[in-house]
């Protein structure tokens, strides 16, 4: 009967024994090949969601992380940018967020500035092993993404040459209480982030005349004030969404115009959000948004699991859901695939100001700020428009027909969205008359 009784304890304690072992084996060997991380990542952004992806990176184990903001902190950023206190009112967001970070987290350095994107050079970016974005503007995603396309080394059949010159970018973005997190690897297959700026809605406009005599909804009476009704009362006023008076004046004769039409729902914040054609953020979205943005820079750094693939969306406005999907790239891309250039129809007495404007709002291009560049002539020159370059602004108002032939290319070079030049062929409608 005894036997049995030893037996069985024996095997008890032989089974305890190994499980114990092989969980200590299992943890330590996972604590000491996944943490600490020693590769340098760089969070772009240190706001709403910056800050969530400074803390989730820090208590993750990475322990070098750099971080770019230029913004200084502002007092509505505080409800949801946990990293500022009062105090910080005023100061840099990197600065602020790498030191409250360090402090909890003293293992992890991280190193700020406090500069725009644009003003770092190649070597800033080639240091990083993943890039990871919290940014509020298209045109900073566009500006990075166009970078990390850059600096991949190709041979000479457009292969890429050295893989270590590929760095992974996680971009996570929200709109109240939808958000997504996409990865872009450079010329890996997958779509980067220019593959799909043909798809963003254009920026919301009201019409004058919606505004002037029909408005249906809250935002109408808003814009109606910040629009026609400012300059008929307060004219020669400059205004400011800063200034509290501005901004509950706007409010009072939004209020008013809404309750002569029966139109319900114009609120203090909702005038500030359609003054500063502002969505309202909100703090758990970019807690979702960047908790998924940060297991993926694990992944990408430890390799212990799939990374997404490769564009992930959540909306929590209807209930929630999230869902994924594999996005593959453009061929016709400017900054992933082979960009062909794309013919522009223009009057053949537009003038080179006009044509800009005309790129601007072209969805193959959406540039800011582009310079223009005509084919050569027997060695003259074929600036057409350059920003920097002041005698290049007489230019603006003359025709497009005096630098340019029809079916002739115009290269859009826009520095402050890509480093690609890009390619127009203008082609001239032909004239009333003919
Ligand atoms: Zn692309």
């Amino acid at each position: 009967m005894f036997i049995y009784y030893y037996i069985c304890i024996y095997v008890l304690v032989y089974l305890y024994l190994s499980i114990s072992i092989y969980i200590y084996l299992y943890y330590t060997i996972l604590y000491y090949s996944i943490l600490p991380i020693e590769d340098k990542v760089l969070v772009i952004g240190a706001g709403g969601i910056g800050s969530e992806h400074l803390k989730n990176l820090a208590l993750a184990g990475i322990r070098n992380i750099h971080v770019i903001d230029m913004d200084t902190i502002d007092l509505t950023n505080l409800n949801r940018q946990f990293l500022f206190r009062m105090k910080d009112v005023g100061k840099g967001k990197a600065e602020v967020a790498a030191e409250f970070v360090m402090r909890r987290v003293p293992t992890c350095k991280i190193t700020h500035y406090n500069n725009r994107i644009q003003d770092m050079n190649d070597d800033f970016y080639r240091q990083f092993k993943v890039i990871v974005c919290g940014l509020d503007n298209v045109e900073a995603r566009r500006w990075i993404n166009s970078k990390i396309h850059s600096l991949v080394e190709k041979d000479a059949d457009g292969n890429i040459a050295n893989f270590d010159s590929v760095i992974p970018m996680v971009d996570g973005g929200t709109e109240g209480f939808a958000g997504q997190a996409q990865i872009i690897i450079p010329f890996c297959g997958v779509k980067c982030f220019e593959c799909s700026t043909a798809l963003f809605p254009p920026q919301k406009v009201f019409q004058l005349c919606t505004l002037a005599s029909k408005p249906r909804i809250p935002e109408h009476c808003v814009a109606w004030v910040t629009q026609i009704r400012w300059d008929e009362l307060r004219k020669g006023e400059k205004m400011d969404f800063d200034n509290p008076e501005h901004v509950q004046w706007i409010f009072e004769r939004a209020s008013e115009r809404a309750d002569q039409f029966g139109i319900k729902g114009v609120t203090y914040f909702l005038t500030l959000g359609v003054a500063k054609n502002i969505i309202p953020a909100v703090a758990s979205s970019n807690a979702i948004v960047s908790a998924s943005c940060c297991n993926e820079v694990i992944k990408l750094l430890t390799y212990r699991g799939h990374t997404l693939n490769n564009y992930l969306s959540f909306n929590g406005q209807e209930g929630f859901s999230a869902s994924y999907e594999d996005v593959k790239k453009i061929d016709n891309c400017k900054v992933c695939g082979k960009f062909v250039p794309v013919q522009v129809l223009i009057p053949s007495d537009e003038k080179v100001s006009d044509f800009i404007a005309r790129i601007n709002a072209h969805p193959s291009f959406q540039t800011k700020s582009p310079s223009l560049f005509g084919p050569y002539r027997g060695g003259a020159g074929a600036i057409i428009y350059v920003r920097n370059m002041r005698s290049s602004h007489e230019n603006l108002e003359l025709p497009m027909s005096q630098f340019v032939n029809s079916g002739e290319m115009v290269e859009i070079h826009d520095p402050e969205i890509a480093e690609q030049r890009l390619g127009a062929i203008v082609v001239f409608e032909p004239s009333a008359s003919s």
